[in-house]
Formats: structure tokens, C-alpha cells, sequence
């Protein structure tokens, strides 16, 4: 029979650490420590394996398996139960190892003889160094007590490991990593490009006792940490450059929640009681959490996860009493490069930082927001960037197409300096035309307006040129916070969006959740279709006290000054009638109260259902305008979901069927004398720009960047000749307009 020791892991966790202040090389502190767990814990065999490399655990130390074995054996990641533990980080816990899935037997251990099987990852905060395995003759299944107790020796040999205690594993040794140019391709999500530095953000802060030695005094040191941490957040939220920040205000509120979580506090304070020093606790806990955090799939949830990394970090920098990361101590040309990163981390290193590179993230993430919002060049979900990177090599950052150089070529450095003198020259030409009209040869204007979504976007009014703001995506300032804003906070927020507007038109779309826009605190049932589902005006008809509340906060926002408001993602006109009754309402409820109500208020649908197309001629009369949602638009014209890479550019915005869609929307408007612009991604292209102008459209909203090169384009056509090419390419029954007016352009020589 055994018997799991009844102390649990403290036991072992003491003799562990006695045997640690003892002398002695990695390998023998290794063979030590296989000893003490194989006979704290009962079994025949305890034994480390750890990743030499990225590919392969090697057996290094054991007690119980053949000792030939020892540096011999070696398993692939993702072979054997030892390699789907490394690649899983998940314990496996069987009776009968050899009918596990993946068993795989190695003759020169001589393992075959044992039956049962307790395997944990050794990992630090989610990067997974080896596995640590203890094995018995008998089946007999480990139970949850004993795996929690391997879980914190695998955790403290992680510690150990990193400190350089042990054998170190070779995927720690930064002599292994590769030296040549290497790039990786992530996810572009803000545009832009820089070349820099590397600075690795290494917030893994090295524990050198990971062993409690007095519980009680460790759990002091724990709270006091924790004090300290909320200061310091709290100081963060509170301060000016925050305050004045606007919605990303939001961001750290909902961060600022996190270090107060009574959950996570209680669960530190158990993994101290435990045995383990304080901070050695903090990264159990949120090794745990991550494990957890990793199987949700919950957008909005997972995101939350590196809120509660940053707050780890930060906990243990308290810890040990490392310096905070600030903007003054970063080096000149710095190029963060990080697994993940939180929005607060993000601030603390601040604009100085001349692009960011994430392995994880996404563009929707608080950090990814926030970088836009500084105008940081960033990539996300660079797969494997951290592995070729070392701090101070040279990197090239491209936030337009998501590539990363690292210790790039001279050809690569050479393309980006060519990049960059045009990029100069560019601007220069884009700020002598900023304050022209966007105005064909034969002298049709087109307006340009400008999307945005944060406060930090609307200085771009200015400096891009845009005649004013076609599309405001309200649902940001909801997204990024951890509860519904009040509606005296949202009035404010949109006063001061419209103040920063200095009088330009500016539309705010209403809120446009569901689909993959998630709330936290707005639960709702799994959808099997989402972006087909309740969302945007569906839903907020449906929680009817939520659109009020923003109506009222529009109205209130806006005063006396005109309001332009559209609805997003309406089917049919009925829809539209219902939504626009709700504002028109409410400002008759402000004008009766006596408050001052806008003097004009104009309501506008977005077109992104077909359907929307073919409403009534009653309906193209009464609504005061419309505005093409072209994402979603061409995701339902072609049924092509926009966030999967995989058909989402098989289509293409410039095939003849979608111009022609476009054509009939433009013939409905002016039917109905209601003006139309388009405000999707695909215009900021400017041949998108240029064909769509062809097809009718007068008015067209895109990000700011996009502003300079599509204007430059418009005022080097001729509008009846762009024309002419789409005609010629339908009479010869093509299928996309694109290559004729490629072609076209590049004959007149116009700059696309
Ligand atoms: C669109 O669908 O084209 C649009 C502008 O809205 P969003 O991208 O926010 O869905
Ligand atoms: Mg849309």
C-alpha cells in the first residue's frame, strides 16, 4: 500500500532545500533531488527530463530506470506521455500507463516493468523546461494531493533551473540560440514600420530561494507586496496622463480590478501555506491560472489573462525588490519583443518604444489598442520571435504586413531605408495636398473622411486631412472597460469627441457589439453563427435600456452642437424606423426637460446586409443617409467569413459582381436623394478608392493613413476614363475589374 506523506509537499519542499544549500553541480543537485521525491512520494521511480532544445526532452537524471540511460534517452516534444506533457503543459495521471494514448516504451530505460505514471511539466510561467515523472510498479492512481505536490517540486526545480541551479536546460541557454538573420511573420496590427533594437521584456525575475523557510514570515512578505502593487497601480490609474487619456482610462480600470481579486489573493496565500517562498507562489499560482485561462475560449476572457500577467510581474518585482520598468530606463531605438504583454506594462514603457512585437496577442487586445492609440508599430502573434532574439540585436518591424527582421541582411535593411525615404517623401507630398479637395481631372470631389474609435484617434483630424469623421465605433470605449459605463461618463466622452472634432462632421455609430466584439460583463449564450447572430442593433433593441442610455449620452454629449448618428448591421428598414424612433424620442425628452437638445440630428444605417439593398423606395427617402459597411458587407455579398485567413481573401472587393452591388446601392441613393459613402477597410486601398468613385460613391471613410495616398490618386484620374476601363472589362466578361485598372493606372503613370 502506499501512502501519500500526510504533510504534503512542505515535507519534501524542507528536505529539498537542504539539500540545495548543500555543494554540488548541477547533475548532482538533479540526482539528489530524484532521490528525496522517489522516496517522499513512495514511488519506484522518480526521473527529470528536460528540453535540451526546442525539439527534444533528454532523460537527465533518475532514480530507478536504468542510470545508463541518463543523457542517452531522449523523447521528441509530443512523443511518448513525456512528450505530451511537454507539449500540453498538462499533467498525465495513470494506472495503466502502457494504454495510455501516446505510450511509448524506450528498452534502454527498462520503464517497461512499471505500471502507473504521475507526470507534471517543469514550467515557468507557461514556457515549459522538461517534465518531472514518478512511476510505480503497482497500477495505482496517484491521487489530487500528490499531483498538487509534484506540481510545486516541478515548479521549484523550474526556479532552480532558471537560476541556474541545475543541468541547465539548453533551451534556457541563450549561447544555443542562432545567430544569423532570421525574420518571423505574425499579424500586423498597427501600422507602420521601425527599425531599433531588441529589448527582450523579461519580467521573469529569477527566484533564488523558492522554498519558504518561516510560512508565517512569507505570507507577511506576500501581503506587503500586494499593498505595495496596488499603490502603485492605483498611482498608474490615477495619474494625469491617464485621466486625460480617455476610454483607455477604461482599460486600467478593469486592470486595476484584477489586483484587488479576493480569488487570487486567497489562492496566494494557499500555495505560501504550501511551503513555497512568496514569489515562487506568485508564479505558481499564475502558471496555474495560465493552464486554466488557456483551455477558455472566451476572447475576452483569454485577453484578461496577460491583464493578470502584468499583474504578476508586478507582484514579484515587489518581491524582490527589483527597479520598475519605466520609460527613462529604456535604451534609445528600443524594439519591445514579448510573449504577451499588459496594458500596463505598455504605458510604464510608454511612446518612446519605437515598435512592439508580441508571440501571443491580438489585434483587438487592451496592449494592442493601446499601441495604436500611442502609434506603435506593432505585429502580433510572431510565432517562435522570442527563440531568434536577443537583447540589441538590429530588428526591423513591419506593422503594415506583419513581418519582423531580426539582424536583418544588408538588402533588407537597404529595402526598409528606401521604405522609409519614400514613406518621407510621401508624407511630404500628402501634407502639400492635405488642405486641397480630393477632386478628380474632370473635377468631381470626393469627400474623404477619416474611422476612429478612440480619443487618441482624432488628432489624426488634423494631420491627415480628412474632412471629418465617417465612422466613430463607439463600442470601443465598452469594450475596453470591465463594466457598462455610466451615462454621464459616456456623455463626457463623447463631448469631449466632439469637441476635438473642431466642428467636422462626425458620425457616431451606435453601439455595435456581438460577433467577435465581446463585453465582459454582458454575458449571453454561445451562438453557433455569431456574426450572423444578436448582435449590433439586434441586440440593442432587444436590451432596449442600453441604447436609451447611449442615446441619452449622445444627446447630452452633443448639447446644442448637430448630432449625426448611425445604426449598425440593419436587415431591414423596419429596424432602422424602431432605432432612430428611440433617438428621436429621447431628444424630444430633453427638449421637455429644458435641457439644451442638438439643433440638427441626422440618422444614418450602415449597409452591411445585402437585404438592406433592396428595401423600400420609402425607406432610401426617409433616411438621411447610408454608409456601405464594406467588411461585413462583402463577408455577406460572398459568404466569406472576414476573420478567417483561409477564405476571407479569396474575394475580392473590385469583382464585377461586387461593383455592380455597389452600383445598384449608389442608384437606390440617388433615387431616393439620401447620401452614401463607404466606410470599410477596402477603401483605404486607393485603385479600391478609385473604382468605387467610378461606380458612384462620393464619399468614402478610412483609417488616417489611408487618406493621403487615396487623395493623391483621385486627383491624378479622370473619373469617365476609370469608368470606361470598368465598363470595357464587364463587355468583355471578365470577372474583376482590378487588372484592367491596374493596368490602366500604370499606363497614365498614376501614382497607386
Ligand atoms: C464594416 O463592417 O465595414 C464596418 C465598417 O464596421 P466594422 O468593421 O466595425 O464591423
Ligand atoms: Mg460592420
Amino acid at each position: 500500500m502506499h501512502h501519500p506523506d500526510p504533510s504534503g509537499p512542505r515535507v519534501l519542499l524542507k528536505s529539498l532545500r537542504q539539500a540545495m544549500a548543500e555543494r554540488g553541480g548541477g547533475q548532482q543537485r538533479l540526482d539528489t533531488i530524484v532521490k528525496l521525491i522517489a522516496t517522499n512520494m513512495v514511488a519506484e521511480v522518480c526521473s527529470v527530463y528536460l528540453k535540451r532544445d526546442e525539439a527534444n526532452l533528454e532523460l537527465c537524471a533518475t532514480e530507478g530506470l536504468n542510470p545508463g540511460a541518463v543523457h542517452k534517452s531522449s523523447l521528441k516534444v509530443g512523443e511518448g506521455l513525456v512528450g505530451r506533457i511537454a507539449r500540453s503543459g498538462s499533467p498525465v495521471n495513470s494506472a495503466d500507463a502502457e494504454h495510455e494514448p501516446g505510450f511509448l516504451y524506450l528498452p534502454e530505460t527498462g520503464e517497461e516493468a512499471y505500471r502507473s505514471f504521475l507526470g507534471v511539466p517543469i514550467q515557468r510561467l507557461g514556457n515549459v523546461l522538461g517534465v518531472l515523472v514518478v512511476q510505480n510498479r503497482a497500477g495505482r492512481h496517484y491521487d489530487e494531493a500528490e499531483v498538487e505536490a509534484l506540481e510545486i517540486v516541478a515548479m521549484v526545480l523550474a526556479e532552480m533551473a532558471e537560476a541556474g541551479e541545475l543541468l541547465r536546460p539548453l533551451a534556457l541557454d541563450p549561447l544555443s540560440k542562432t545567430k544569423p538573420p532570421a525574420a518571423a511573420r505574425g499579424v500586423a496590427a498597427a501600422d507602420g514600420f521601425a527599425r531599433g533594437k531588441v529589448v527582450l521584456h523579461e519580467p521573469r525575475i529569477v527566484v533564488a530561494n523558492p522554498i519558504a523557510e518561516h510560512v508565517q514570515v512569507e505570507l507577511t512578505r506576500l501581503h506587503e507586496a500586494i499593498d505595495a502593487m496596488r499603490s502603485e497601480i492605483d498611482a498608474l490609474v490615477n495619474s494625469k496622463a491617464v485621466r486625460d487619456a480617455g476610454e483607455h482610462r477604461g482599460v486600467l480600470e478593469a486592470f486595476r480590478m484584477f489586483a484587488h481579486d479576493k480569488g487570487w489573493v486567497r489562492r496566494l496565500e494557499e500555495a505560501v501555506e504550501s511551503g513555497l517562498a512568496a514569489e515562487a507562489a506568485v508564479e505558481k499560482v499564475q502558471s496555474d491560472t495560465r493552464l486554466r485561462m488557456e483551455r477558455i475560449t472566451d476572447p475576452y476572457l483569454r485577453e484578461r489573462l496577460h491583464d493578470l500577467d502584468d499583474i504578476a510581474n508586478r507582484l514579484i518585482r515587489f518581491l524582490v525588490g527589483a527597479e520598475p520598468i519605466t520609460a527613462d530606463s529604456l535604451a534609445d531605438e528600443a524594439v519591445l519583443v514579448a510573449r504577451n504583454i499588459g496594458p500596463g506594462e505598455l504605458l510604464d514603457y510608454g511612446a518612446e518604444l519605437k515598435a512592439l512585437v508580441l508571440e501571443e496577442g491580438s489585434v483587438s487586445s487592451h496592449a494592442s489598442i493601446i499601441a495604436r492609440a500611442l502609434n506603435i508599430p506593432l505585429v502580433v502573434r510572431a510565432q517562435g520571435v522570442i527563440a531568434i532574439s536577443e537583447n540589441d540585436d538590429p530588428i526591423i518591424v513591419d506593422g503594415d504586413s506583419g513581418m519582423v527582421y531580426l539582424r536583418p541582411e544588408a538588402a533588407v535593411i537597404d529595402s526598409y531605408g528606401e521604405r522609409a525615404e519614400i514613406r518621407r517623401h510621401d508624407a511630404e507630398e500628402f501634407r502639400a495636398i492635405r488642405d486641397l479637395p480630393a477632386k478628380t481631372l474632370d473635377g468631381v470631389e470626393i469627400r474623404l473622411d477619416m474611422n476612429a474609435g478612440l480619443m487618441a484617434d482624432l488628432p489624426h483630424l488634423g494631420e491627415s486631412g480628412a474632412s471629418g469623421v465617417g465612422l466613430y465605433r463607439t463600442e470601443l470605449l465598452f469594450m475596453v472597460r470591465s463594466s457598462l459605463p455610466r451615462r454621464d461618463e459616456q456623455a463626457e466622452i463623447y463631448s469631449r469627441i466632439i469637441d476635438a472634432a473642431h466642428g467636422k462632421r462626425l458620425v457616431f455609430r451606435t453601439l455595435d457589439i456581438g460577433s467577435d466584439k465581446v463585453l465582459s460583463y454582458f454575458k449571453r449564450e454561445p451562438e453557433e453563427n455569431p456574426a450572423l447572430g444578436w448582435r449590433a442593433i439586434r441586440l440593442a433593441m432587444d436590451r432596449r435600456q442600453m441604447m436609451r442610455m447611449q442615446a441619452q449620452a449622445l444627446l447630452r454629449g452633443a448639447g446644442e452642437r448637430p448630432l449625426s448618428v448611425m445604426f449598425p448591421f440593419v436587415a431591414t428598414e423596419n429596424e432602422f424606423y424602431a432605432a432612430r424612433d428611440v433617438l428621436l424620442t429621447e431628444a424630444e425628452r430633453v427638449r421637455a426637460q429644458g435641457h439644451a437638445a442638438p439643433e440638427t440630428i441626422e440618422c444614418g444605417v450602415m449597409l452591411e446586409i445585402p437585404g438592406l439593398a433592396y428595401a423600400s423606395d420609402r425607406f432610401f427617402r426617409e433616411v438621411d443617409f447610408v454608409s456601405i459597411g464594406g467588411n461585413d458587407l462583402e463577408q455577406f455579398f460572398y459568404a466569406a467569413d472576414r476573420g478567417n485567413e483561409k477564405v476571407r481573401r479569396r474575394y475580392d472587393p473590385l469583382l464585377l459582381s461586387f461593383l455592380d452591388f455597389i452600383g445598384q446601392i449608389v442608384d437606390r441613393c440617388a433615387a431616393g436623394g439620401t447620401s452614401l459613402s463607404f466606410c470599410g477597410e477596402a477603401a483605404a486601398r486607393p485603385v479600391n478608392a478609385a473604382a468605387f468613385a467610378a461606380m458612384g460613391l462620393k464619399a468614402m471613410s478610412m483609417r488616417p493613413a489611408a487618406i493621403g495616398p487615396v487623395k493623391r490618386l483621385i486627383r491624378a484620374i479622370d473619373l469617365h476614363e476609370a469608368r470606361a476601363v470598368i465598363e470595357r472589362a464587364r463587355r468583355k466578361d471578365e470577372l474583376s475589374a482590378r487588372p484592367a485598372l491596374e493596368n490602366w493606372l500604370r499606363e497614365i503613370g498614376a501614382p497607386a
